[in-house]
């Protein structure tokens, strides 16, 4: 293989400008820049050794890079279940005939917009529908027994593990809900409920007592006298002969029939025209009803138009205007905070204001993403002590305000179960600094505004 080029003990090939790595293990991938690459390929027949390294560059953080073609070297022979997740083989002879094919694949790959700070199930939908779109093909699962589930999916399997069957489904299902992947159906596949394996024994049982150990007869139907029995009672040495009339039953269609079947069972004697049906998980010994298995379909899944939008970063955007913290904006607040003015002033009713301010200068030093979730979280501890009425606003981080309607000076019990849970939360997750949680409260005066209450 003259084209083959030896840097730094690593091993690459140049067609036409694209660099692809030749791998035999993944020890060859640590010290490689890997997004500087056009692909790789992979040059080993150990299974184990394949298996790691496709695993381990498709799983890659960054999908630019978990998705760049992996060709299998030819001289090499690997199974279909891992052959699916690659690019196919590639064979040095007929090389000059791939940089098509790269290229189409880059093409697409550098297209990709990848959002940031995904959550992890975010990322792997898109990792789903990024693929779809950089290969440019139906997603086709293929039979394996190396499957628990009994199908395996390209890419998509090597993102869930092993015993993660469900959730793995339940991606393309919401992703297909979502129209974002359209599905035609393949097969269905029954899954035990407590592995989700699909190595499952069905056998026939006895309804009664659930045994397996049945039997099933024939019903012979005797035209002379009428008479309906199982086979064996008309079981005799040579033959058969009617325990009714005692004639030898000669020939089935002239003298006899046999109408139907009876199952007898060997453990507690039931007779039975229908049996039950039991299926045994091979894996976990699960016993099942037959309705009580998992039912799901597998099949074929096409990126649609919006999930080619949606991979491309062509979605409208459905963010929300910048969210308040709380349910409410400071300005709607106030309006509510001068009606309650209003309504104290005509029916001497109590309320009150509090305003509650977290005092802690290590918080000051959060960056602003952190500084909102801390804003949730403490909006949420506030929320859970509120009565339905109350009406709360966070300005900030630090800055909470509360409407609290009909409630009277000894009735503000939740205020302290707020203070005491807030400081809980702030020293459970901040060491060595003191905290101070300060709740000002005071009766709503008929005499004041809003802007008494709320200064800025
Ligand atoms: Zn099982
Ligand atoms: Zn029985
Ligand atoms: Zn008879």
């Amino acid at each position: 293989m003259n084209l083959v080029k030896y840097s730094n003990n690593s091993r690459s090939v140049d067609i036409e400008g694209y660099s692809l790595l030749i791998v035999a293990h993944t020890n060859e991938l640590k010290n490689e820049q890997l997004e500087y690459l056009s692909g790789f390929i992979i040059d080993t027949d150990n299974t184990k050794f394949a298996q790691d390294i496709i695993f381990q560059i498709r799983n890659n953080d960054n999908p630019e890079i978990a998705l760049l073609p992996i060709f299998i070297s030819s001289v090499h022979k690997l199974p279909k279940h891992l052959e699916i997740h690659t690019d196919g083989p590639i064979s040095m002879d007929l090389i000059d005939s791939y940089p098509q094919r790269i290229a189409a694949i880059l093409k697409r790959v550098n297209k990709l917009q990848v959002p940031k700070g995904m959550m992890h199930q975010e990322f792997l939908n898109y990792k789903v529908l990024a693929y779809c779109y950089t290969r440019n093909k139906v997603l086709s699962p293929i039979a394996s027994r190396y499957s628990l589930i009994g199908y395996i999916f390209p890419l998509v399997s090597l993102l869930f593990k092993e015993h993660e069957a469900i959730p793995l489904l339940k991606t393309l299902e919401d992703l297909t809900q979502q129209k974002l992947l359209s599905f035609s159906l393949q097969d269905y596949i029954h899954l035990c409920k407590s592995c989700s394996g699909n190595y499952v024994n069905f056998r026939e049982c006895c309804p009664k007592c659930d045994s397996i150990d049945i039997k099933a007869h024939d019903m012979v139907h005797h035209f002379v006298c009428a008479h309906v029995a199982p086979e064996k009672d008309f079981k005799v040495e040579d033959g058969l002969e009617c325990p009714k009339c005692d004639k030898q039953l000669r020939h089935i269609g002239i003298d006899y029939d046999k109408p139907s079947t009876i199952y007898s069972c060997n453990t507690c004697n039931h007779e039975f025209q229908n049996s039950g049906m039991k299926a045994l998980c091979i894996d976990c010994s699960t016993e099942h009803e037959l309705d009580e298995l998992l039912e799901k379909s597998v099949g074929n899944y096409s990126l649609t138009q919006k999930g080619e939008n949606n991979v491309l970063g062509l979605m409208k955007s459905k963010r929300k205007p910048r969210e308040s913290i709380g349910n409410l904006s400071i300005p709607v607040f106030k309006i509510l905070l001068n009606q309650e003015i209003q309504r104290v002033k005509a029916s001497q009713c109590h309320s009150h204001f509090v305003s509650i301010s977290i005092i802690n200068k290590q918080l000051q030093l959060l960056n602003t993403e952190v500084k909102n979730e801390l804003a949730k979280e403490i909006n949420h501890i506030i929320q859970s002590y509120l009565k339905e009425a109350d009406i709360l606003v966070s300005k900030n981080y630090d800055c909470h305000y509360l409407l609290l309607p009909e409630t009277k000076e000894d009735q503000l019990e939740r205020i302290e179960h707020i203070q005491y849970n807030l400081n809980k939360l702030l020293s459970d997750n901040l060491q060595q600094s003191t905290n101070e949680v300060a709740i000002q409260y005071e009766r709503i005066s008929p005499e004041k505004t809003a802007h008494n209450y709320i200064t800025s």
